[in-house]
């Protein structure tokens, strides 16, 4: 979703990058950027049919003939061998050797698509999605996605990682297991982006967090909130951008999700409760939906746009976005260029603090 919508089909097949970078290394694609909006996108040629892939044996459940390879794995309890792991994405979009040669082709910037693209597997159960999972089996698909973020952001040549999910034929599913996806990028995704600059700069002038604010002015007005569960509350926001987009945010203000994970480790128990429970009540309104994680950027790579991330930890506030994809409402070009909702928050928020949950 940050950098790629729809139905991704990229294959295992390499293409050779343009020459001029003179690299030994290959790269399935490029990254190119936008000299008006200045967001970065990823683009190559693409042989072979996508679906190829997706034949044979799962390659995410336990002792699979096809394993991807492993990165990091969170032990299971009650006899499970895992609970949770890591693996390199099959046919990455990024790939950690080397150096990304930004250069200049004329007016335009390009660069390798150096990074790090792994899939979180949620679940060793090929049918277990995390609506449907314990809490304490979400607690450690949690504690896993803030323990890979953690280690990604200590490469300084990093500077953000992103965490979301794509779950639907019409979200652009990549998987039938239960995954979540990581990418660490050399830049920072457009939507973070408008986000850092907006949040930045609503502190320079007031010298508060504009997520506390709208945490307190929703929790007094009380008409557009879902849930609110210890230390999150679930809200549909102000300005939706489809119908019944919902963000859960932690009342405690942090900038970084993955130090929230590790200082308070009790809070995972309550964020996989209200995450569990508010994708349930999505799934009332359609079967697909899109999920992001909005974490702080690395700041081992200063930002000189963004002032060296001097107030990051003052003007930032993590979050979870989930978008549900609703083919009979969904209008194609609005959704890029104006977002189109004909659904209102205040309406969408009845809905689904009535919608029927386990749990
Ligand atoms: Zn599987
Ligand atoms: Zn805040
Ligand atoms: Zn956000």
């Amino acid at each position: 979703m940050p950098i790629f919508c729809g139905t991704r089909r990229i294959t295992a097949v390499e293409i050779r990058v343009d020459a001029r970078f003179g690299s030994v290394f290959s790269y399935p694609m490029e990254l190119r950027k936008d000299p008006i909006t200045r967001s970065w996108v990823i683009t190559g040629d693409d042989p072979v049919d996508g679906n190829a892939r997706q034949r044979g044996a799962c390659p995410f459940c336990p002792d699979s003939p096809n394993a991807a390879q492993i990165i990091s794995t969170q032990m299971g309890s009650q006899g499970a061998a895992w609970a949770a792991r890591a693996v390199v994405h099959p046919t990455p979009l990024y790939r950690i050797e080397g150096d990304p040669g930004r250069r200049g082709d004329g007016l335009y910037d390009r660069m390798r698509s150096v990074g790090a693209h792994e899939v979180l597997v949620e679940n060793p159960n090929h049918q277990r999605h995390l609506w449907q999972a314990t809490d304490r089996e979400i607690e450690q698909f949690l504690r896993l996605a803030a323990e890979r973020i953690l280690d990604l952001k200590n490469d300084a040549r990093i500077k953000y990682v992103s965490l979301f999910k794509d779950y639907g034929s019409h979200a652009g599913q990549e998987f039938e297991h239960p995954t979540s996806q990581l990418t660490a990028t050399m830049f920072v995704p457009r939507r973070v982006l408008y986000e850092l600059r907006a949040s930045r700069e609503y502190f320079l002038s007031k010298e508060r967090c504009v997520f506390c604010d709208i945490l307190n002015q929703e929790e007094r007005q009380a008409v557009r909130v879902v849930e609110a569960r210890g230390d999150y509350v679930a809200l549909c926001p102000y300005a939706p951008r489809v119908p019944y987009e919902t963000w859960i945010l932690p009342r405690t203000h942090e900038a970084g999700f993955e130090r929230t994970a590790l200082v308070r480790p009790d809070m995972l128990g309550e964020l996989a409760a209200i995450l569990r429970r508010t994708l349930q009540r999505i799934r009332t309104v359609g079967e697909d939906f899109h999920l992001v994680l909005h974490t702080s950027p690395n700041s081992l790579h200063p930002s000189k746009t963004l002032g060296f991330w001097k107030t990051i930890e003052d003007d930032y506030h993590w979050h979870i976005e989930m978008l549900p994809v609703i083919g009979s409402k969904s209008r194609s070009y609005t959704f890029k260029e104006v977002y189109y909702s004909p659904v209102t928050s205040e309406a969408a928020v009845k809905h689904l603090r009535a919608a029927k949950i386990e749990g």
